[in-house]
């Protein structure tokens, strides 16, 4: 199959949302006077995981996200929640100030631009995401970008999947590919759509567990370019 549309996940496919994440962490609790080791990284990693996952999973909304995250954290390391809205917006201002990309991430896209169209699909919020993908460099390289928030649905509903479509200009769906780290998200979404995926993963079975996979798998982002090249060549 040739592709012409190239769906891009953003976080952990092509921005390194991991240290954007941690180093968020540290500027915003030490604020609020939590000092931050690993075990507070942990911590906050992996409920910061579980309440996107039930996100992804359509059990709470992005606002419920929002006011769940900190209150748990504060009542864990026993400081007062400030209330909320405060801890939130140091979080996001700090978040969005992360911008890191994975590594090879840029020279892929370099690689891509001009031979196919390049889109972003990510869930978060535009003030984060916007920023991080242009201070990043990788905006200028894309054709469009398409954030949860401003699209009102998530990763993997279908209905985000089906605006976005519309915006693209509803080509061929043969004709398109998503490219994520996210079984959950990116390869589920893309599975509900009906159109191909690539899993980008390190894992060594990384679609094990789940009832769909994705049309294939690449360790890492840099192998993209040659992954469509062989598929043309197929052709
Ligand atoms: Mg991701």
């Amino acid at each position: 199959m040739s592709y012409q549309y190239l769906l891009f996940d953003s976080d952990r496919t092509l921005l390194d949302f991991n240290s954007s994440q941690r180093a968020a962490v540290k500027k915003t609790f030490e604020k609020y006077g939590i000092s931050v080791n690993e075990e507070v990284q942990d911590f906050y990693n992996s409920w910061n995981n579980s309440l996107w996952d039930r996100l992804e999973k359509g059990e709470i909304t992005h606002d419920e996200l929002l006011h769940m995250r900190f209150p748990v954290v504060c009542t864990r390391y026993n400081v007062n929640y400030p209330g909320y809205g405060k801890m939130e917006t140091d979080y996001i201002l700090n978040l969005s100030e992360g911008h890191e990309l994975m590594p090879g991430a840029l020279k892929t896209v370099k690689a891509l631009y001009g031979k196919y169209r390049l889109y972003i699909i990510t869930n978060g919020l535009p003030m984060v995401q916007a920023k991080r993908l242009k201070d990043s460099g990788l905006e200028a390289f894309m054709d469009g970008v398409f954030i949860s928030d401003e699209i009102g649905y998530s990763k993997p509903e279908i209905r985000y999947f089906e605006e976005v479509y519309q915006r693209i200009g509803c080509p061929d769906k043969n004709k398109i590919l998503i490219i994520g780290d996210s079984m959950s998200a990116d390869i589920k979404g893309g599975v509900d759509f009906g159109v191909d995926t690539v899993l980008v993963s390190k894992a060594d079975n990384p679609t094990e567990g789940y009832d769909y996979s994705p049309t294939a798998v690449v360790k890492n982002i840099s192998e993209i370019p040659d992954f469509l090249a062989a598929l043309a060549k197929e052709k």
